[in-house]
């Protein structure tokens, strides 16, 4: 199909700024498919690898002052995007790069967003990445500096009687500090029943009408049956709160992913066809050169190339796999084949999306974009080209390459895990000698109990899967399936 015979959107005769901004993306995104049909598209590595070694090692441009709070995502964004280039740092700069992220951590806990930054659970997240990429075991390698007590402390004063958790003290809960907190406790190898109770029926909340999920869902109480007595939290209503979106889809996707050895019984539920077409929904026509969008109804856009081409590999990792699942069979009766002619055996277009990040997402003075004409940006860079290895690659479980994850990433000499371990189940076992009967209403967390450091005993029920024996380390899964 050539762009001059390319559908382009409907409109009405009452055009909007959205029908507008629409029209005027096609035209553009059409004006890069290139001249010649049988041009390859290709990749261009050098002047992206450019674009990052003069962010790493130049600095980032003035713009970027207001991202103050984000030094831990600058530098993941750019050292991530490396790994996906399979290009490794020289020692220097490795030691450089960790010497930097350890400045970051919180004598409390957690990561902060710069030097002297409260602890957070987004920027937590993107040290202990970054650290995974650039760090190693052993004195100086960053990886067994990290305070993995605080850190699990630090996680469980954040967690809120629902199974959610708030971003940092005093602030928000977002299904995206959820998953921050999932891959950090996992690579940190730091997850337990307790610090993950409850979360997987929160995030089964957060599922919209439409098979997407947004950020959060709203809780309901029950009235205190005493003047000053605790409120019940209500498993239902519990609508979510937003509209379905690309980023939340993703970060709520993972978390059940990485919960699923945790699920309590009776298991809390997802559903996961009307996800996948949700998913599928979000691909752009070949208009829109098969990018991605991120909400119904939105413009697409080179992250989400990683944000919802990247859920397509979580949803096969649990089985649904939308190459199994037969595209519309052609109208025969009609002889109308030729419809069904440009499309692959999958409900994810693959090479269409391989299209829209090497024509349009990259700019022509290296890195990667949301869409033309816009600047390249880091996080749009590592997003375009994690989404681009999402659509050449398959994710398979491979026990030999996991064992060799876990063998090089031992730690030296750090018993804190095994303690942590061992505290949970001292725990347990006086809470079930002191509480010949436990008290299943939850209720809010007070604010002073929210900042706790210590680790409350909770009121949650257990599941069937909180045997401490199930703690194997699973450090590798989370690398393997983002690289
Ligand atoms: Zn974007």
């Amino acid at each position: 199909m050539t762009s001059t015979t390319m559908r382009r959107t409907p409109i009405d005769s009452f055009p909007t700024s959205t029908s507008s901004t629409q029209a005027e993306t096609e035209k553009i995104l059409l004006d890069h498919l290139p001249k010649d049909n049988k041009a390859a598209p290709t990749l261009q590595t050098q002047a992206h690898m450019q674009f990052l070694i003069r962010n790493l090692v130049q600095g980032f441009p003035a713009r970027y002052t207001s991202q103050d709070a984000s030094q831990p995502w600058l530098l993941y964004w750019t050292l991530e995007a490396f790994s996906v280039l399979q290009v490794g740092l020289d020692p220097g700069n490795r030691q450089k790069a960790v010497d930097t992220i350890m400045a970051w951590q919180h004598p409390d806990g957690g990561f902060g967003g710069g030097p002297h930054q409260a602890a957070h659970l987004l920027p937590t997240y993107a040290a202990v990445c970054a650290l995974a990429i650039v760090g190693k075991p052993g004195e100086g390698g960053g990886w067994d500096q990290i305070d993995r007590k605080k850190m699990y402390n630090f996680f469980m004063s954040l967690k809120q009687p629902d199974g959610s958790f708030f971003v940092a003290h005093h602030s928000e809960v977002d299904v995206r500090g959820i998953y921050c907190l999932l891959v950090t406790a996992t690579l940190l190898d730091i997850i337990t029943p307790e610090l993950v109770e409850g979360t997987s029926a929160f995030v089964a909340s957060l599922q919209t009408y439409e098979g997407g999920f947004s950020s959060a869902s709203q809780p309901y109480y029950a009235p205190s049956t005493s003047p000053n007595g605790p409120s019940a939290l209500l498993e239902s209503p519990r609508p979510p709160l937003g509209e379905a979106h690309g980023g939340y889809t993703f970060c709520a996707l993972a978390s059940w992913v990485m919960l699923l050895p945790y699920l309590p019984s009776p298991a809390p539920k997802i559903n996961k066809m009307s996800l996948l077409r949700w998913l599928v929904q979000m691909q752009g026509s070949p208009v829109e050169l098969g990018g991605f969008k991120g909400r119904t109804n939105k413009l697409v856009d080179g992250c989400y190339s990683w944000w919802v081409g990247g859920a397509f590999a979580l949803l096969e990792s649990i089985g649904i796999n939308p190459s199994a699942i037969p595209a519309p069979s052609a109208d025969k009766q009609e002889g109308k084949d030729d419809d069904w002619s440009d499309i692959d055996d999958s409900l994810l277009n693959r090479k269409a999306l391989q299209e829209y990040i090497l024509f349009a997402g990259q700019h022509p003075a290296g890195g990667l974009r949301d869409k033309p004409p816009k600047n390249a940006d880091s996080y749009h860079t590592l997003s375009c080209l994690a989404g681009l290895s999402s659509a050449q690659h398959k994710v398979f479980p491979s026990p030999t390459r996991r064992k060799a994850l876990l063998d090089s990433w031992k730690s030296t000499g750090n018993s804190t895990n095994e303690e942590l371990r061992k505290a949970y189940v001292r725990r347990r076992a006086l809470l079930h000698r002191g509480n010949g009967h436990r008290d299943h209403r939850r209720r809010p967390v007070e604010p002073s109990e929210r900042n706790a450091p210590s680790v409350q005993p909770n009121n949650y029920a257990h599941g069937g899967n909180d045997d401490v024996l199930l703690w194997a380390s699973r450090a590798s899964a989370n690398r393997q399936m983002n690289s």
